[in-house]
């Protein structure tokens, strides 16, 4: 029957009977004689195998222990191939009728599991291999995404910075001096703005060359950079020989204490300018002005504030160059007074 089941199932199969009933249902005698005939699985005795060395194969391995207590599937390796090993129990007649009875044996049923565990390995080296594309694509996006975002800023980087100087350039200021102007107006501060103006530049360029002018002007831009210490202070190129700087919470006498050291540090730098009508050397003229509390709740305009600055450079050219002016801001006019220089 065994052999049959074999044949139209492609699975083998081992019939044990547990040692309890073989005691309880053969003579002693019998038993003694029967049992050399037959092989011992732990409680069981073979009574019929399709495989006899393979069912002893599989329960010669420590993973079988259980397979005759459970209904379990188990893969198991015998001879090197993988097998699918199940049992069920074996009922006799008496316990068919009376399912308080104890099992008279087990039926293990072993089949090749070989194509289960090729699929298995199959699918998981493709999944393998997709997770590691996955991975790959999303690592090379997000370093794409990442180079992009670095190349993103450092083109606004360079926007906002003069090409020759290195400073900011008038685009960052437009949009630094109406951001912390209205800062300032929000915080009710002051908030000074400083225009320079290298002296006599046109002579300079007429006379040294122009390379030599935009030498000059790196100098002038590094001098203002070096004696500006505050990191809320903004320096800019505004255009030409011409720059700004904006600081914030800082008052009339601040800002022009601070022009003042600006103005004598370029001078102290010593460039030579034969052509200037400040002396041999290479000078600049500031114009200060400074919004207020006053000036904010009249309604004051940035446009309003650096028109301010643009007249005390104006007067600080009118009265000989190399100096500082201030303008007293007044408003809805043009500069109501101008400190004397
Ligand atoms: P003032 O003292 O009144 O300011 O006289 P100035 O000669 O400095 O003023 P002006 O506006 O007559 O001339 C400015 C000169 O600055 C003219 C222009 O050729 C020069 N200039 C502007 N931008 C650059 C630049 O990027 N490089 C060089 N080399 N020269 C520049
Ligand atoms: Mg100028
Ligand atoms: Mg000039």
């Amino acid at each position: 029957m065994l052999q049959d089941l074999q044949k139209a199932l492609s699975a083998d199969f081992a019939v044990l009977m547990t040692m309890e009933h073989a005691r309880q249902t053969m003579w002693p005698d019998f038993l003694k004689s029967y049992l050399k005939t037959k092989t011992e699985i732990q409680d069981f005795l073979l009574e019929a195998a399709t495989n006899q060395q393979q069912v002893e194969a599989i329960f010669a391995q420590d993973s079988a222990q259980k397979l005759l207590y459970s209904s379990d599937t188990q893969l198991i390796t015998v001879d090197g191939m993988p097998r699918a090993v199940s049992s069920f129990p074996l009922r006799d007649y008496l316990g068919s009728v009376d399912s308080d009875r104890d099992d008279i044996g087990r039926i293990v049923v072993w089949t090749s599991a070989e194509k289960e565990v090729a699929e298995f390995e199959e699918n998981t080296r493709t999944n393998l291999f997709i997770a590691i594309i996955g991975f790959l694509v999303i690592e090379s996006l997000l370093f794409w995404a990442i180079k992009m975002e670095s190349k993103l800023e450092l083109h606004k980087e360079i926007a906002l910075r003069d090409g020759l100087t290195g400073i900011f350039n008038r685009r960052a200021f437009d949009k630094r001096i109406s951001e912390e102007f209205y800062r300032a107006k929000r915080h009710d501060e002051a908030l000074s703005v400083i225009l320079c103006d290298i002296d006599n530049f046109k002579r300079y360029n007429d006379h040294y060359g122009h390379i030599a002018g935009d030498l000059c002007l790196q100098s002038v831009a590094n001098a203002l950079t070096k004696n500006l210490k505050r990191s809320g202070d903004f320096l800019a190129r505004y255009g030409g020989e011409e720059f700004v700087i904006v600081l914030p919470s800082t008052d009339e006498q601040h800002a022009f204490t601070i022009a003042e050291q600006l103005r004598a540090q370029v001078e102290s730098q010593k460039l030579e300018h034969l052509q200037s009508s400040t002396g041999n050397i290479v000078s600049i003229s500031c114009g200060v002005a400074t919004s207020k509390s006053a000036d904010y709740a009249a309604g004051m305009e940035p446009g309003a504030l650096l028109n301010q600055a643009d007249n005390a450079l104006y007067e600080a050219k009118r009265k000989g160059r190399n100096r500082v002016c201030t303008a007293r801001i007044a408003v809805n006019k043009t500069a109501e007074s101008l400190r004397a220089c």
